[in-house]
């Protein structure tokens, strides 16, 4: 499968993640209003139902209850008043053999209940008669069961409510549907946004690898052709063959450097590193990475000089900063010739650490100034070959100096030459 098109099944794979997590919320979110909606509406009735059913199984049945008597009184109203149930309750009584006492002329209603079937008894439920009329009910025994009264049945037209659930439902079926259709666009735009830095991360991922292996490949052919040769000619001595050798040597520890600068890199992007901070004096510190650095400088006829005056105590993983030294001062010596001058400084600056490594080497070029901290960037690839560069050290001081909290920044030196700029929390 091409590059594109897994990126393509990826994307539409997060797209329908995400359309069905959308819909999902949307679904029970209109479900909950819904519901909650319905259970406010029929509440007060189911109230009236349940206080009516109460007094019926404390005091029983009686005609009395349902009749109005006499005008309401003015002002606030008599408990008996207040006793009475819903004008809009419905009584039906049913026999033991569960039948409906009189179906064809239940009192005020006539035969209109002739079809009811007998309900569930206890439940609070709803029926619908003759396609239109919506009551909530309720059947229970009754226990005091006269004139073959031996269940009632409680009903309340709820009509209204129920119309009004039916408009409220289908506007929220409505928004439900036009926020799924809608969540397919957001879903869209997501998951493009959520590949984009999988896309990146890939894209880099691929480069590094080809690099990676490109790097590889070189000293393993340089040494696997020097072995060759030399078993061409067995009886040789090694004095005779000493280049060879020395080249292969040096190739395996070239090999050996890049593969633990890959690895470096590798769990810097798995964030696999952990650092170890300690506190330490800065000042000591770089005097005594630059000491061994001196007495090279000295044999390849440079200067290096080492100031410190930042008089600081810094909390910084010491083996990390040491790593980070190297890098510096092995490209400092790498792109500087005979008499050239090397300065390492450490100051304080703004209430943080500054490292100055600066020389008055080759220097680089402005464009090179934009992209020496990326991975396998070389300014000059014949050239870094010979010194056995590999593009990969400022990557790992950028990592180094970013994982401390800090900045790096490299810019010319005047007249030539170039200075790295290292600043890090105390
Ligand atoms: P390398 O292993 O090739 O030195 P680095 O990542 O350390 O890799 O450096 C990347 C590139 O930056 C080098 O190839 C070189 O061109 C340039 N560079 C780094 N330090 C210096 C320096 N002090 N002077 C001039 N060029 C430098």
């Amino acid at each position: 499968m091409s590059e594109q098109a897994i990126i393509r099944k990826q994307q539409l794979t997060f797209m329908l993640y995400n359309f069905i997590a959308f819909s999902i919320i949307f679904s029970i979110f209109a479900l909950i209003i819904f519901s909650q909606t319905k259970l406010t509406l029929y509440s007060k009735t189911d109230a009236d139902l349940l206080a009516f059913k109460n007094s019926i199984i404390e005091k029983g049945l009686s005609q009395r209850m349902l009749q109005p008597s006499g005008r309401p009184p003015i002002g606030a109203p008599s408990d008996e008043m207040r006793n009475r149930p819903n004008p809009r309750m419905i009584v039906l009584t049913w026999n033991k053999d569960k039948q409906l006492n009189n179906p064809e002329n239940t009192p005020f209603y006539g035969d209109f209940f002739v079809d009811l079937p007998f309900q569930q008894i206890d439940d609070i439920t709803n029926i619908t008669l003759y396609d239109q009329y919506t009551f909530r009910t309720i059947s229970f025994k009754n226990p005091h069961n006269n004139d073959d009264q031996d269940y009632i049945q409680l009903l309340m037209n709820v009509d209204g409510e129920q119309n009004i659930l039916n408009n409220y439902g289908r506007l929220l079926t409505i928004c439900t549907v036009v926020f799924v259709l809608l969540s397919i666009a957001a879903s869209f735009i997501l998951s493009r946004k959520t590949m984009k830095p999988i896309i990146r991360s890939w894209n880099k991922q691929v480069e590094f690898v080809e690099n990676a292996s490109h790097e590889l490949r070189t000293p393993l052919t340089i040494i696997q052709n020097k072995l060759e040769l030399l078993l061409t000619t067995p009886y040789e001595r090694i004095m005779d063959k000493f280049e060879s050798i020395a080249l292969t040597l040096s190739e395996t520890r070239r090999l050996s450097k890049l593969t633990s600068d890959l690895l470096t890199l590798a769990r810097a992007d798995s964030m696999e590193t952990q650092l170890v901070k300690e506190r330490f004096d800065l000042d000591a510190f770089v005097q005594e990475v630059c000491e061994p650095y001196k007495e090279m400088a000295e044999l390849q006829e440079k200067h290096l000089r080492v100031t410190t005056q930042s008089g600081l105590m810094i909390e910084a993983d010491k083996s990390r900063l040491h790593q980070l030294m190297v890098i510096l001062l092995d490209n400092a010596l790498k792109y500087t010739g005979e008499h050239d001058s090397i300065i390492v400084k450490t100051s304080m600056e703004d209430h943080k650490c500054l490292i100055e490594v600066s020389d008055t080497g080759i220097g680089i070029s402005e464009e090179g100034l934009q992209h020496i901290f990326s991975r396998f960037y070389r300014e000059d690839k014949a050239r870094t070959r010979e010194t056995g560069g590999s593009g990969l050290g400022l990557s790992i001081a950028k990592w180094i100096v970013s994982s401390h909290g800090g900045t790096i920044q490299a810019s010319h030196n005047k007249p030539k030459g170039t200075i790295f700029k290292i600043r890090l929390p105390k």
